[in-house]
């Protein structure tokens, strides 16, 4: 007998849009439920993206010290988070970062720097270090991150190879004022706008946990397929100590799998990018969740530590995926067994 899910499966499949309460359905599935859910939104998962997952790379161009007060963000104005707070990276360390993360098969490059928005010199500099970029790697994807844009400014970073252009819209319109209050929802929808129009493909998410309701986080995922954002980050809150986020914990590992399955329904072909808050959120369902999301970032986040790039790539592997654009399709050899020395029979204390 098929489940409810996999009958709004078929209906996606067969071309009908997810309504608002078909999602509302998915979100608040029981957690008995939820490998039905998992199963059938794996299925639009492996229609649109077979057995691949996109591994993008951040590099921090320049972190902290923002004069803008997202109250989640660890940069913002008034945190006290102590991240790596340091103006712009010069073009040779960028380069270097950037090549790390290629190597460790990453075949996006997110470059991103904390601010309202770039001025014209901050866009020449990033034009001209994706330029070296694309010189040294010419097949890399590269995607900018810089804030909110002013006129012609999406069109030089175009003009200069720049593939994509991030920018989150993060919650619903509805819920947006009571986290941010230096910029409106509008500023933000106009700059993915501005991207979109200039020809870069529109990269644009949200952060859940941010003490939104289930009908907001709806509405934020369906304002997203209306921008026809091409890649959506879902970001889990990280609640950094120093933020007026500090100590909310609204996610559970479950939660989050159904808010990625959530987001593949209503928006079936589109990449959907499990973002910041991975590993702290989803914990041990990481590669459950992979099998309704399709893409990762690999190793760290902007401000903080992600887990060993090598643990991403073997989670990708061990879970029956390939890491697109890699033709690497042996498994790597497992780990030899750790011949047991503590607990029983031992004066070592035991793995209890
Ligand atoms: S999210 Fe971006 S704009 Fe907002 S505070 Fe952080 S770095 Fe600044």
């Amino acid at each position: 007998m098929s489940s409810t899910f996999d009958q709004l499966a078929d209906v996606v499949l067969a071309g009908r849009p997810a309504t608002a309460e078909d999602a509302l359905t998915v979100l608040r599935a029981d957690d008995a439920e939820l490998m039905s859910v998992v199963a059938a939104a794996g299925r639009l998962r492996r229609a649109h993206f077979g057995n691949t997952v996109k591994v993008n790379y951040l590099v921090n161009l320049k972190s902290g010290l923002c004069p803008e007060n997202c109250n989640y963000c660890s940069q913002a104005l008034g945190s006290k988070a102590p991240v790596l707070k340091y103006s712009w990276l010069s073009e040779d360390e960028a380069l270097r970062q950037a090549g790390a993360g290629l190597k460790g098969g990453a075949s996006r490059v997110c470059v991103v720097a904390s601010g309202r928005g770039p001025s014209h010199r901050d866009v020449d500099k990033v034009t001209a270090m994706v330029g070296a970029l694309k010189a040294e790697h010419p097949d890399v994807e590269v995607c900018a991150c810089l804030g909110l844009l002013s006129d012609g400014q999406a069109d030089k970073l175009k003009a200069a190879g720049v593939d994509a252009y991030n920018h989150n819209i993060n919650t619903a319109e509805s819920h947006h004022d009571s986290i941010v209050q230096t910029h409106t929802y509008a500023d933000r929808v106009d700059t993915v706008d501005k991207a979109r129009t200039a020809g870069l493909s529109p990269c644009s998410g949200l952060i859940a946990g941010l003490g939104e309701t289930d009908e907001q986080l709806v509405e934020a995922l369906f304002a997203l397929r209306d921008l026809e954002s091409d890649s959506i980050p879902v970001n889990f809150l990280m609640p950094f100590d120093g933020t007026p986020f500090a100590d909310t914990w609204e996610l559970s590992p479950t939660r989050c799998v159904k808010i990625l399955a959530m987001a593949r329904f209503v928006c079936p072909d589109r990449e959907i990018r499990i973002a910041g808050g991975r590993e702290m959120h989803l914990r041990s369902l990481q590669s459950v969740a992979l099998q309704v999301a399709n893409s990762i970032f690999l190793g760290d986040y902007l401000t903080s530590e992600g887990q060993e790039a090598e643990a991403d790539l073997a989670m990708i592997r061990d879970s029956g995926f390939v890491v697109l654009g890699s033709d690497e399709e042996v498994a790597q050899r497992p780990v030899d067994p750790a011949i047991r020395r503590r607990g029983a029979g031992t004066d070592v204390l035991p793995n209890a």
